[in-house]
């Protein structure tokens, strides 16, 4: 194709058909090509959307237990708003478990945090800091997350420390994750965190992978764990 201006009196522009010129063919093969590809991308993109029309973010209905935690709710609301998919995946990939169907009640209340079961809500503290808010929602969140496979009795920070470290530090760095480590060993009560995380530490990361992998054969999920 050419389009050829003539100058003179008499302007006009003619198009004609020409045979392609080398160059000119090389072009028009790769815009083909860049069609094929862009159109094969929006495809893709359509079917990837489609797939995740059920989201796979966790819905948490958190609620304060009297109106003077609103603000704390708005953090944790605000967390879970902007980060909760990023929380999901982090600690799926890292476990490769499932969280249970949503949503998971959370009470933020002033007292210790726990995780609930089932039907019973999460109940997390409401003057903590934000961090503290976000490394506390992940431990609370770890400790559903296996709590399909251990009995009630079981004592399970030694293995969801072995993944609730990594996944802080994958999530908000390691600075982050000592940070947090270092106020859960100070929390004096029911349980020796200082020890459990110390133990857990001595660990390399690798080390704590092959642990949690030997607890999931111990225990191994009832249902196939799948979307
Ligand atoms: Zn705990």
């Amino acid at each position: 194709l050419q389009i050829s201006l003539h100058p003179g009196g008499n302007e006009y522009a003619a198009i004609r058909a020409s045979p392609l010129s080398m160059n000119e063919s090389r072009a028009l093969s790769s815009l083909t090509s860049w069609l094929a590809v862009s159109v094969g991308v929006i495809v893709v993109t359509l079917l990837v959307s489609s797939a995740s029309i059920q989201p796979r973010n966790l819905e948490l209905g958190v609620t304060g237990e009297i109106s003077a935690f609103e603000g704390a709710v708005r953090e944790y609301q605000d967390i879970w708003r902007l980060e909760g998919q990023r929380i999901v995946d982090a600690m799926e990939r890292t476990t490769g478990l499932r969280f249970e169907a949503s949503p998971i009640g959370v009470v933020v209340y002033e007292g210790l945090s726990n995780s609930g079961f089932r039907e019973r809500p999460m109940r997390l503290r409401a003057s903590y800091s934000t961090a503290t808010e976000r490394a506390t929602l992940v431990h609370e969140l770890a400790h559903r997350l296996i709590g399909e496979l251990v009995p009630a009795s079981f004592e399970d920070h030694p293995i969801i420390f072995l993944f609730v470290y990594d996944v802080w530090a994958e999530l908000w760095g390691n600075p982050f994750a000592d940070e947090q480590v270092g106020i859960e060993s100070k929390r004096r009560g029911i349980y020796d965190y200082e020890t459990a995380w110390r133990n857990t530490l001595e660990m390399t990361a690798t080390e704590r992978a092959a642990r949690f992998k030997q607890f999931l054969i111990d225990h191994p999920p009832k249902a196939p764990q799948d979307d």
